[in-house]
């Protein structure tokens, strides 16, 4: 069984890693919901990570990468595939005039502090939105007209022969929550961003406005992954679910949040399966209503 074999080599080899066996991943994902993962994974520097990579390939066993988990539906039945969890472990940052490097796991939030204290303006947009670096490279995360495209210049990666490469920006295809990582598999260990120089005052009272929209319009008090699906060409998908007569509509213990009904939301002991059957049946809805196929911001992971 390779969590066993996973958990071996991390005992003999890797001194700065940690791992737990039948992890509830309801802890891991801004949903709370999801069954165990057989083995969850936390290296704490970028040469574990790239040993224990070499070493889960050599035994040909594929594997997972998550951050803060606030794109993502687990399945209930939980993941059979090591997860490697980048979130916090993997996160120290440096700033060097007006470019800061950040690792993977460092929440993208916390970057947006920094970049504030430092008078670097361009992430103001990123300031409320829960991911870590890799999750929102991965994404191409983005909001109120900016998105992570617009300020990134490279990143480092792990690709699936376990080397370490840099890729430029234009290589890597950000589009709308899209990116050639998304389709080659390169994890991402480190991200390099290029600002403006601005005014810490200015760029706080941006933040500040952007947190009190988000704050005004989004159901922050209940688990969520953010926006379900993508827009739309020519629509706004909160509007279409509106239209649809969807706002508040339940199955089970999720929700289409009666507070913006682009958000699907956990009132309290939703499990998987009843989020997924629930983005199913929109998507059923708003096809025959208007015709338009709602596709998934979200990505799902395990067994449902
Ligand atoms: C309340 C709320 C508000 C949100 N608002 C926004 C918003 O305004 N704009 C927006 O774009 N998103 C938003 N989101 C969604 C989410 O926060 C972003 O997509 C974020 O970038 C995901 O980062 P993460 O670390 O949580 O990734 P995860 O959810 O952990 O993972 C998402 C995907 O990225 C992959 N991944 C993660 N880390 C890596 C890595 N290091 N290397 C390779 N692949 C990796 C995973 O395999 C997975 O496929 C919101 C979510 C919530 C809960």
């Amino acid at each position: 069984m390779y969590p066993a074999k996973i958990a071996e080599f991390i005992d003999h080899n890797l001194q700065a890693t940690r791992y737990f066996l039948n992890e509830d991943m309801k802890k891991h994902t801004t949903f709370k919901t999801g069954g165990p993962a057989d083995i969850l994974i936390m290296a704490y520097t970028i040469e574990d990570l790239q040993k224990l990579i070499s070493f889960i390939l050599k035994e040909k066993i594929p594997y997972i990468v998550i951050g803060h988990g606030s794109n993502l539906i687990v399945g209930d039945k939980g993941i059979r595939e090591p997860v490697i969890k980048l979130e916090k472990n993997l996160s120290k940052c440096t700033v060097t005039g007006e470019v800061i490097e950040a690792e993977a796991g460092a929440l993208l939030t916390d970057v947006a502090k920094l970049a504030q204290k430092h008078a670097l303006t361009g992430l103001e947009f990123a300031c409320g939105i829960p991911g870590t670096i890799g999750g929102a490279v991965f994404m191409n995360a983005g909001a109120y007209g900016g998105e992570i495209k617009d300020v990134l210049e490279e990143v480092l990666v792990l690709t699936r022969d376990g080397k370490l490469k840099v890729r430029g920006v234009r290589e890597l295809n950000l589009g709308y929550r899209t990116s050639i990582m998304q389709k080659n598999g390169d994890l991402i260990v480190k991200a390099k961003f290029r600002f403006q120089k601005g005014e810490q005052e200015a760029i706080q009272k941006k933040m500040d406005d952007l947190t009190r929209r988000r704050e005004e319009n989004q159901p922050l008090d209940f688990p969520s992954a953010g926006s379900i699906f993508k827009r739309p060409a020519g629509h706004y998908t909160g509007q279409l679910i509106q239209e649809a007569n969807l706002k508040g509509y339940k199955i089970g213990g999720a929700q289409v949040s009666l507070k913006h009904a682009g958000f699907i939301i956990n009132t309290g002991n939703a499990t998987s399966s009843e989020i997924v059957k629930l983005i199913r049946h929109i998507q059923a809805e708003v096809k025959k209503r208007f015709n338009v196929q709602l596709e998934t911001e979200v990505k799902m992971i395990g067994e449902f």
